[in-house]
């Protein structure tokens, strides 16, 4: 692309997103490296609010802007009728595994099951959940295993304080497809999960874990989005910010 091409993209650029404001001086469109002289007299009079450095690197050089990462996310806010509350984010990019990172606070010491139920439903508290959510309809079993609910994320641990942090990597809860998280809920439960080895009538369907302590819903989830931009300039420098 031209230099004046450039010029004028980037000085139309300005002027959409700048409102009218006292004007500094005409003077800073001599740092234009090629100013068209219909470009300059269409600009008296107009206000700009715009740091002289800035114009002139948008004038005399070129940006490229690539996306470094996409990544969804999304967020639950775990309550329940107890003192246990907590935070847990998802986060995944493209169509890879999801990153659960969580932080449990007002737990009894030790481990505690953690699981996606399948309803966001917390009106009659956490029961209305429902179950583990399972989409290909398995029996219940540990997070490593090939039998196992697509919600069976195993125990989180509490330290003395009562406050469980972890990091999960699970592939069977995307944020987005068919089997997405959004619209179910997270469920931290008072005891144990077995998963599903205990020999207990509820081994194979709720790893015997006991009441549910607290739960939180996924709601929808945004896009975060790192650009890197590059600023090549006509004397063969190229700056990154
Ligand atoms: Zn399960």
């Amino acid at each position: 692309m031209q230099a004046a091409a450039v010029a004028a993209m980037a000085v139309h650029t300005i002027l959409t997103a700048s409102p009218p404001s006292p004007l500094l001086s005409p003077s800073i469109f001599t740092s234009l490296s090629h100013p068209e002289p219909s470009l300059h007299s269409s600009f008296q009079g107009i206000s700009l609010k715009f740091p002289r450095q800035s114009l002139a690197v948008a004038a005399s050089s070129k940006k490229s802007l690539s996306v470094v990462a996409a990544t969804k996310k999304a967020v639950a806010v775990l309550k329940g009728n107890s003192t246990v509350e907590g935070v847990v984010t998802l986060t995944q990019e493209d169509d890879g595994p999801t990153n659960v990172n969580v932080r449990v606070t007002g737990l009894t010491p030790g481990l505690h099951g953690f699981h996606l139920h399948e309803y966001g439903d917390t009106t009659n508290g956490c029961i209305s959940t429902g179950a583990h959510f399972n989409p290909n309809n398995m029996t219940h079993g540990a997070p490593e295993d090939k039998i196992r609910h697509a919600g069976d994320l195993g125990n989180i641990v509490a330290n003395a304080d009562g406050v469980a942090e972890a990091t999960i990597v699970d592939s069977q809860i995307p944020l987005s497809g068919p089997n997405a998280v959004i619209g179910r809920a997270l469920v931290v439960h008072e005891l144990e999960d077995d998963l599903g080895k205990g020999g207990h009538e509820l081994s194979l369907t709720t790893g015997n874990a006991g009441g549910r302590l607290a739960c939180g819903k996924y709601n929808k989830w945004k896009l975060n989005i790192v650009l890197s931009s590059l600023v090549y300039f006509p004397n063969g420098f190229v700056d990154s910010f």
